[in-house]
C-alpha cells in the first residue's frame, strides 16, 4: 500500500479528510459539501503526491448489485445506469457511489474504473436459502430475497484461508465482526449462505443494528406507536444492537471495559453477541454439514480475543478448539489461533477489501 485515507462526514460541515503515505500524515478538518467534492479532494491529494506511480485504473467497492451483478466489472455507462437502477435498494448508499463513478470519469476521464459488488460473492447463494417464504407477486416485483452483504471481505477471507490451509479448506465459515457482522458458509470458495439478508440488517445483533428479529414486531411498532416505517428504519438500524443493549455504547472496546467495570447492561449485550455468533456459526456448520476451517476478520474478529473465544466458547463439540496464548496475540497478518487437536483450523485474518478489489481490477484490466 503506497497511500491511504478516508473522507468522513461529507456533507455535515465539520468533515475530515485524512491522508497517509510513508512521508505524510495529514488529518484535515473542512466543509466537504458532497461526494463530488470529496473525490476531487483524494483525486488532486492522490495526483499531487504521485511522484512516479501514475494512477492507471480506479477500483470502487459498491454495497448493491442486486441479481443483476454476479461479478465485479469494469465501468461504463451501461454499468452506471444499471448501479442507478439497483439504487432503491440500497438508496443510502448506490446513489452516492454512483455520483463517485462519474466524478472520477470526469477528473481522470483517460483512467478506466472497475466496481466491486458487497452482493456479487453471494450470488451462488442457493434459492431454498436466498428465497424468502412470501408469495411470488411481492417477492418479483420488489425484488425481495436474500442478498447478502460483505461478499468482497468474505471473498478475500476464502482465498487466504485456501493459500493458508494449502488447500485443506473446503468447508469454512467466515465471521466478519466489526460495526457491521455477518458470517458465510463457503464451500470449495463457494458462498453457499450467509446471514445478512435483503438489506444488511437481517442475521447478528451488531453495533447499532437488531440483527434478526420476528418481523410480525415491526407491524405491531406500527400499530402503537406513531412511528412511520423511515423511524423504525433508523431505530433499527442506528439505535439498536449493543448501543441500545448496553445503553451506552456501539464499540465493543468500551463494553468490554465498562463491563470489566461491573456494568450489567454492557455484560448482557457482550453476551447476546457472543451468543448470536455461536448461534450462526452453529446454523453455517448444519448448512454445510460440517466445518474444517473458521476464520474471525474485521474490526472485533481481527482485534479482540475476548470476542473470538465468547464465539466460540462450548462449541469443543463441534470440534472448535482456540490455543489461548495464540489467541492473544495481535499481528497484522494472517494467523492460525486454532489448538494443536482442534478438528477445526482457526485463523485471524485482517481485512483485506481493498487488496481483493486491487485484485478484481487487475484481473479485469491486465497489466501490473
Ligand atoms: P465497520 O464494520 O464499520 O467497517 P470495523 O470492521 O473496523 O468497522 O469494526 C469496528 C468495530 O470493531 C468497533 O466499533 C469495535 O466495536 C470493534 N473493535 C475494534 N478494535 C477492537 C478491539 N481491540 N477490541 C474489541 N473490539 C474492537
Amino acid at each position: 500500500m503506497l497511500a491511504s485515507g478516508a473522507c468522513e462526514r461529507i456533507g455535515e460541515g465539520d468533515s475530515t479528510f485524512t491522508f497517509k503515505t510513508k512521508d505524510v500524515n495529514q488529518r484535515l478538518t473542512l466543509a466537504i459539501l458532497n461526494h463530488r467534492t470529496a473525490i476531487s479532494l483524494v483525486l488532486g491529494t492522490l495526483l499531487a503526491h504521485q511522484d512516479d506511480a501514475p494512477i492507471d485504473a480506479i477500483g470502487h467497492r459498491i454495497v448493491h448489485g442486486g441479481s443483476y451483478f454476479k461479478d465485479s466489472c469494469v465501468v461504463d455507462d451501461t454499468v452506471i445506469r444499471k448501479i442507478e437502477e439497483i439504487a432503491p435498494l440500497a438508496p443510502l448508499h448506490n446513489y452516492a457511489a454512483a455520483s463517485v463513478i462519474e466524478s472520477c470519469r470526469e477528473v481522470l476521464p483517460q483512467v478506466p474504473s472497475v466496481v466491486c459488488f458487497d452482493t456479487s460473492f453471494h450470488s451462488t447463494i442457493p434459492e431454498v436459502a436466498y428465497r424468502y417464504p412470501l408469495p411470488d407477486d411481492l417477492c418479483e416485483s420488489l425484488q425481495l430475497r436474500k442478498y447478502g452483504f460483505h461478499g468482497i471481505s468474505h471473498r478475500y477471507v476464502a482465498m487466504t484461508c485456501d493459500q493458508l490451509t494449502e488447500g485443506r479448506c473446503h468447508r469454512l465459515i467466515s465471521c466478519h465482526l466489526g460495526n457491521g457482522s455477518s458470517i458465510s458458509a463457503i464451500k470449495d470458495g463457494v458462498c453457499v449462505d450467509t446471514t445478512m439478508g435483503f438489506t444488511p440488517l437481517d442475521g447478528l445483533m451488531m453495533g447499532t443494528r437488531c440483527g434478526s428479529i420476528d418481523p410480525a414486531a415491526v407491524t405491531y411498532i406500527i400499530e402503537n406507536t406513531d412511528y412511520n416505517a423511515h423511524d423504525i428504519d433508523m431505530i433499527m438500524n442506528k439505535k439498536s444492537g449493543l448501543l441500545a443493549v448496553s445503553g451506552l455504547t456501539n464499540d465493543i472496546r468500551d463494553l468490554i471495559d465498562a463491563s470489566e467495570h461491573g456494568d450489567r447492561r454492557s455484560q448482557l449485550a457482550l453476551d447476546m453477541f457472543g451468543y448470536d455468533t455461536r448461534k450462526y456459526i452453529g446454523m453455517m456448520w448444519a448448512v454445510m454439514g460440517g466445518v474444517d476451517t473458521l476464520a474471525f476478520t474485521a474490526g472485533a474478529g481481527q482485534n479482540s480475543p475476548d470476542i473470538r473465544r465468547l464465539a466460540l466458547a462450548g462449541m469443543e463439540g463441534l470440534g472448535f478448539k482456540i490455543d489461548e496464548t495464540l489467541n492473544a496475540q495481535h499481528r497484522d497478518e494472517p494467523w492460525r489461533i486454532s489448538a494443536d487437536d482442534s478438528e477445526v483450523e482457526i485463523y485471524v485474518i485482517p481485512a483485506g477489501e481493498e487488496y481483493m478489489i486491487a485484485l478484481d481490477v487487475k484481473r479485469l484490466l491486465g497489466g501490473d
